[in-house]
């Protein structure tokens, strides 16, 4: 089979670094990306570079229409497409759950659980025997980050239970679904939540004793998309340093 993979927000940070590693194992791959065209072409180039197959494709994956957009791109691009890392996510600024408006709260809902089940229900429709889908979710939908963000700890259980569910609808078809729930990683979100350093603060509350890179979670994608990991379906792991 032809491997090709859609990455949802694959232009930075943990999926900057899920396209890199899945290009270098032979899959063809679309570096989705919202507004930051520079970093998903970057990416692109770097993959290029190194004789893989990649194209960049912009899609706010919340949006229904945008999403069929981006399949039928990739389809065109590199034909029947195999796997999928539901990786875009958001966050804003740390606050207690008195201080976040309905607004905010929607938007957070609304990017990281449509776009989840937008881009799934876009990929079992076309997935075969043999087709996997990793969705991203995160520590935090084990801890529920309090006076942090619980809109986005609450939004990461919601991807939780639809990888579990999902995964047992189309296990007949031989379809594989998985969850990797990162802890804290060195990228820009934390930037995002208003402090750029939270990695570095926390990190001594990490039994590993420091924060995780990109590149550690992408290997824990990589294996659960890969044939590795054919007996391996509806499981969440954790790649948080031991929290
Ligand atoms: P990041 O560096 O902030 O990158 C986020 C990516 O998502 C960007 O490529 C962004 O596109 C894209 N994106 C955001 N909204 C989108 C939308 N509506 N449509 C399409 N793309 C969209 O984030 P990250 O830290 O790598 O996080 C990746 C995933 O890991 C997220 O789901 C996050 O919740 C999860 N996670 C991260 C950590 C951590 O410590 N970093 C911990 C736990 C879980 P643009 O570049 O165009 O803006």
């Amino acid at each position: 089979m032809n491997k090709v993979v859609i990455v949802t927000g694959g232009g930075r940070g943990i999926g900057a670094a899920t396209s890199i590693l899945l290009a270098e194992r032979g899959y063809a791959v679309c570096v989705n990306y919202r507004s930051r065209h520079e970093y998903a072409e970057k990416v692109v180039t770097q993959i290029k570079a190194q004789g893989g197959q990649a194209f960049a494709f912009a899609a706010d994956v919340s949006n229904e229409a945008e999403v069929i957009k981006l399949f039928a791109a990739t389809e065109q691009k590199f034909g029947s497409i195999t796997h999928l890392v539901n990786n875009a996510g958001i966050l804003f600024t740390q606050s207690r759950l008195s201080d976040i408006s309905l607004e905010r709260f929607n938007e957070v809902i609304t990017t990281n659980i449509s776009s989840c089940f937008l881009c799934c229900r876009e990929a079992v429709k076309r997935m075969k025997n043999g087709c996997a889908i990793v969705n991203v979710s995160s520590g935090a939908a084990r801890t529920g980050s309090p006076n942090e963000y619980i809109d986005y700890a609450a939004s990461k259980g919601a991807i939780d239970t639809l990888t579990k569910g999902l995964s047992l609808e189309v296990a007949k078809q031989g379809i594989r679904v998985n969850c990797v729930r990162p802890g804290l990683i060195y990228t820009e979100m934390h930037r995002d939540g208003g402090e750029p350093n939270r990695v570095d603060r926390l990190s001594t509350n990490i039994p590993l004793q420091r924060g995780g890179k990109p590149q550690e979670v992408a290997n824990a994608i990589a294996w659960l998309l890969s044939d590795e990991a054919s007996f391996v379906t509806g499981i969440f792991v954790d790649v948080t340093g031991g929290n």
